[in-house]
């Protein structure tokens, strides 16, 4: 594993130097150096790791939580279908086809067959650290990484330099290591409520007039359930609790969450690359989270594992499949740029609805909104986030919600 520990009648020379010499002279510990270091255990870091480790890679995974609490994470913990080969389904807490409630319409997203279960983050990390422990991979728990040296090759860990041939950053959203390495951030904030108490539906609320531009959910998990909001701080509106928002929309539907155990994390959506010479960026720490539904977790082992390819196969070619899973920085992005740039978050969403009347009561504007819902219906055959179509329709509110049946037109055409 290229890390050598030199030995004299049985006691390290590292500790003899250490306690006679006061330093450790050059050559008596050679660096420790392996092909690959990942950083972070998250389920990109863990893809990664066993995706290497099953093709003999040499590779050290470093974590800043003890291995115990591998996996723990505020997250609602919802997998759609599309991750479920990779996680068995003794860890499902349920399987749903959720109810997704569009202002006052309720849709439910059984019309593109689209089911999503649930899973305690801590479970799923455990059996992807045992999996990647199975192939081989070293998972080193309690070592977080405090910097990065692009230059040399290096990371350090405790103190202590560590040399490699590839690396991937795979420590999410809410690291220090994110800025130390100059990378972008743009972050929006995920509120999360664990509440102890069963909930029959898997729900999700878009709804601007009540909880503003953004969206809002129930994931049951069998005798607890997840219950969150998506949240942009930029959008914010002065001197309004944005919790208590959040916790007066849940009250409202007879849901008490004062007494649930509250939570928070980052999510970073500013893209900054994939890969740079040996360095790849996965998961959150590339922004491939999707930040109108806030799904990260399909992204991230996705991710991890085009990333794993790559290093294994210098010819694989990553740009296509790297580019599905980011696909939505090319519709939802520029849309949440744009509304920044254009400062949306300081107009009440009363002052968006007469705005969006008056746009619809012009010629070119009512000519331009149609557009919109036109392209933004198409967008379900390449974006099928139907969730994400939905919220996009409330930011056009007033006449998406009048030409619903517009709508719903495409959407025979498109499915
Ligand atoms: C409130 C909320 C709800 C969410 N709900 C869902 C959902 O229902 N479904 C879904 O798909 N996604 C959801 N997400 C997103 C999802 O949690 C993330 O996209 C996903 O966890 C990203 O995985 P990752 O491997 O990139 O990073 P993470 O899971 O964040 O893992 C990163 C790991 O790196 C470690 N680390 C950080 N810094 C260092 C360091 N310096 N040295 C060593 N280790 C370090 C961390 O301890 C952590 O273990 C939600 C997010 C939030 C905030």
């Amino acid at each position: 594993m290229g890390y050598k520990r030199y030995v004299l009648f049985g006691i390290s020379l590292k500790k003899i130097s250490q306690k006679f010499l006061g330093y450790i002279p050059v050559g008596v510990v050679k660096m420790e150096k392996h092909e690959i270091v990942i950083i972070g255990a998250g389920p990109g870091g863990l893809t990664a790791a066993k995706e290497l480790a099953k093709k003999d890679r040499d590779v050290l995974l470093l974590e800043r939580k003890p291995e115990d609490k591998i996996g723990e994470k505020v997250c609602g913990g919802g997998l759609p279908e599309r991750v479920w080969k990779d996680v068995p389904s003794s860890l499902f807490k349920g399987v749903f086809t959720p109810i997704i409630h569009l202002g006052g319409i309720e849709a439910t997203a059984q019309l593109l067959g689209m089911k999503v279960a649930s899973v305690d983050r801590i479970d799923l990390g455990q059996y992807q650290l045992r999996e990647a422990e199975k192939f081989g991979a070293e998972v080193r728990g309690n070592s977080p990484v405090s910097y990065v040296k692009l230059r040399q090759n290096k990371v350090i860990c405790k103190g202590e330099e560590i040399g490699y041939d590839n690396l991937i950053v795979a420590c999410g959203s809410n690291s220090r290591l994110l800025k130390r390495l100059g990378l972008r951030t743009y972050i929006t904030i995920g509120y999360d409520y664990d509440i102890e108490e069963h909930f029959r539906d898997m729900e999700i609320f878009y709804d601007v007039e009540k909880i503003g531009i953004r969206y809002a959910w129930i994931f049951p998990h069998g005798d607890h359930a997840s219950i969150g909001s998506g949240y942009i701080p930029r959008f914010g509106q002065k001197g309004i609790n944005e919790r208590k928002k959040i916790e007066n929309f849940f009250k409202e539907r007879g849901i008490d969450l004062k007494y649930a155990k509250k939570r928070s994390a980052p999510m970073n959506i500013a893209y900054n690359y994939f890969k740079r010479r040996n360095v790849y960026l996965i998961g959150d720490s590339a922004s491939f989270l999707n930040p109108l539904t806030g799904e990260g977790i399909y992204q991230a082992m996705r991710s991890g594992e085009i990333a794993a390819n790559a290093i294994i196969d210098k010819k694989y070619k990553y740009k296509k499949p790297i580019k599905d899973v980011y696909r939505h920085h090319q519709i939802v992005n520029p849309l949440l740029f744009a509304a920044d740039f254009f400062s949306i978050k300081k107009l009440e969403p009363k002052r968006i609805q007469k705005m969006l009347g008056w746009l619809e009561n012009s010629k070119y504007g009512h000519r331009a909104l149609s557009r919109a819902n036109y392209l933004l219906a198409k967008s379900l055959k390449i974006y099928p986030g139907f969730a994400s179509f939905l919220y996009l329709s409330q930011l056009f509110a007033p006449t998406t919600l009048a030409s619903w049946d517009t709508i719903k037109d495409y959407m025979d055409v498109l499915i």
